[in-house]
């Protein structure tokens, strides 16, 4: 060691710190080539670093060194030495930065070792403890640090993986920073010129700053990055490891998207929809947002502007030459640019969704169940952009339940002479086929969308139209009942006049709980059911307010019964005013309410239904 003895301060790593290196020493991790990578993206932060204060400040050390990372190795020593010329770190910057840095990064990815599954090697640079991996092939390390500050001192850090680490002066006139290495014996291989140049090709090539090596003039990484490389050369691997270096996300996308265009605005892309809606647990991902580069140099993290809300589930990497590269993050903002690579953007996402559906329906099943949700929401908030969306939405139908159809494939199988589009509102898949709304459509075999998630009733405020085709909802469509001429239906009707006074007895025991009691002709299989009155609010939006105010109370409604049940007529047949006629029109009513999923209180039907047991059993025993 160069530093004086007295010169040197001792120091102990915080218990997680400790716990992270233990860990890393003592695991066979099998791909401990990673910590190259992890050195060159520090090496490679701190020239950006450099490179933007240069922009503004005249008094910076070395200001003409040329920006770049210089590799040495020493077979005989084992000892690598990774030098930057990058912004560098005063004493209290490196005691902040590699003693007591990014604790709960180190708590997160300590829990993340528990699942057995991941490969953590791969992703450590995600948790901010990317520097530590070193350990994983260190004997011993040691970082001599010169500021980019002229006023600043040398400062040095050496560390063996135990719980201390040492502070002191040293001996570097040059801005900067060395990270020298003794390779552990088992890790002798990484001492070898060829197999770091491996390295660097296989994680490391896009660093955009030169990498020297040895004596050599030439760098070893061809200095572009992987969204500035042509398609037809990157790999599927390439862009899959990318996708976990910027998401933390250890499952393969669902999908990419890499864009170059020229016009009407230059621009780079790879963007990513991810298999999953959820971002991982161990996600440090905060917030949604795309990386805005300038000319590979990072000037936002998370922006939001580059694509509407209804697609924040999309992730990546834009860059474009057109940004000032001196600019700061508000000037992004108000230069007209943003416009119109959003609309670049967008048009290119909702173009390889529509791809993906056409030519991959397993994978558009996928994303259709882990982000339809969004955009519904798009349609909902966004009406100007409802002719993107309205082709990539997806239904289940009373006619196929179990599969997802387009509006066009609706309209496709369209009966003749239909003109509307159908759809039922309800609480789940299963009783939403069970409403007696979708008796008429059933008979006569009129498919009807099925919407049963609680962003459809947001979706329908925006989704009026489709293709000059009204979507109706069943239990409002004004339908041509005429169209079947049921005469048996005609014939099995309770009599008008029995039928008026089977109305008032409903009125009767309903009172102020309904509207009215009428008959309807679109009842079969159903004994009755819940119409809204003329002008009151509609269904669908009470279905919205409903989900945004918990207090909001439901209308009432007109209860409209089927003249041809055989229920009814039996009911009448009952002696007027018994409790047992009573209590069944009470739960004619109940049932029509919960096949609305409207009912108040489920439970508290119990008894009277038991009444009912009661009645039915004694009728057939006595
Ligand atoms: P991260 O890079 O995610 O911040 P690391 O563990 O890789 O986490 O590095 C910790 C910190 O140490 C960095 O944020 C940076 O401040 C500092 N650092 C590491 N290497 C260098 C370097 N070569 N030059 C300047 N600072 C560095
Ligand atoms: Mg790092």
């Amino acid at each position: 060691m160069t530093d004086t003895d007295n010169a040197l301060q001792q120091f102990t790593f915080k218990a997680e710190t400790k716990q992270l290196l233990n860990i890393l020493i003592h695991s066979l991790y099998k791909d401990r080539e990673v910590f190259l990578r992890e050195l060159l993206s520090n090496a490679s932060d701190a020239l950006n670093r450099l490179r933007f204060e240069m922009v503004t400040n005249q008094n910076v050390l070395d200001s003409t060194a040329e920006l770049s990372i210089h590799i040495k190795t020493d077979k005989d020593t084992r000892i690598i030495t990774i030098q930057d010329t990058g912004i560098g770190m005063n004493r209290d910057e490196v005691i902040e930065n590699l003693g007591t840095i990014a604790q709960s990064g180190a708590r997160k990815f300590l829990d993340a070792t528990k699942d057995q599954k991941v490969d953590l090697t791969q992703v450590i640079g995600q948790f901010g403890v990317g520097f530590y991996s070193v350990f994983m092939v260190a004997e011993w390390v040691r970082v001599t640090s010169h500021s980019f500050d002229p006023q600043a001192e040398a400062v040095s850090w050496y560390a063996t993986g135990d719980d201390n680490y040492q502070i002191g002066k040293a001996e570097m006139s040059e801005r900067g920073t060395r990270v020298e290495i003794k390779l552990k014996e088992d890790a002798a291989e990484f001492a070898e010129e060829y197999r770091l140049k491996n390295i660097i090709h296989k994680h490391s090539d896009y660093i955009g700053f030169p990498i020297y090596m040895g004596d050599g003039q030439e760098t070893v990484n061809k200095q572009t990055s992987l969204w500035r490389t042509s398609r037809q050369v990157v790999t599927d691997e390439q862009y899959k490891e990318f996708y976990r270096q910027t998401t933390l996300d250890f499952e393969d996308p669902l999908s990419h998207i890499h864009i170059s265009t020229d016009a009407p605005v230059q621009l780079y892309a790879l963007l990513y929809i991810s298999s999953k809606a959820e971002r991982g647990m161990f996600s440090l991902r905060k917030e949604d947002g795309l990386k805005l580069y300038s000319r590979n140099i990072l000037i936002d993290e998370y922006n939001k502007d580059l694509l509407p809300e209804y697609l924040r589930f999309v992730q990546g990497v834009v860059d474009s030459e057109d940004l000032p590269l001196n600019v700061s993050r508000e000037t992004v903002q108000s230069s007209g640019l943003m416009p119109k690579l959003k609309k670049v953007l967008t048009n290119q996402v909702i173009r390889e969704l529509e791809s993906l559906a056409k030519n991959n329906a397993e994978k558009y099943q996928i994303f259709w169940q882990e982000f339809g949700a969004y955009l519904k929401q798009g349609i909902a908030s966004a009406p100007m952009e409802t002719e993107n969306i309205n082709p990539l939405l997806r239904f289940k139908t009373n006619q196929h339940p179990e599969a997802w159809s387009s509006l066009d494939e609706y309209i496709s199988r369209m009966q003749e002479g239909q003109k509307e589009i159908y759809y039922i509102v309800g609480e789940d898949p299963r009783s939403v086929l069970r409403s007696p709304h979708l008796d008429y459509f059933h008979s006569q075999g009129t498919e009807v969308l099925l919407l049963t998630d609680p962003m459809d009733s947001f979706m329908l405020m925006g989704l009026r139209k489709f293709k000059d085709l009204e979507l109706k909802n069943v239990s409002q469509a004004d339908v041509d009942t005429m169209q079947k001429p049921k005469e048996e239906a005609e014939a099995v009707k309770i009599p008008d006049a029995d039928f008026n006074s089977l109305v008032d007895l409903f009125k009767q025991v309903l009172g102020e709980r309904v509207t009215d009691v009428r008959a309807s002709s679109r009842l079969y299989q159903s004994v009755a059911r819940l119409a809204d009155a003329d002008g009151t609010v509609n269904a669908d939006l009470q279905r919205v307010y409903r989900y945004l105010g918990k207090e909001y109370e439901i209308p009432k409604k007109i209860l409209e019964l089927n003249p041809a049940h055989a229920v009814l007529k039996n009911l009448l047949k009952l002696e007027a005013g018994t409790e047992l006629q009573n209590i069944i029109i009470e739960q004619i009513y109940d049932s029509a309410l919960l096949v609305e999923g409207l009912h108040p209180d489920p439970s508290s039907m119990a008894s009277r239904v038991q009444q009912i047991i009661e009645a039915a059993l004694e009728k057939h025993s006595g």
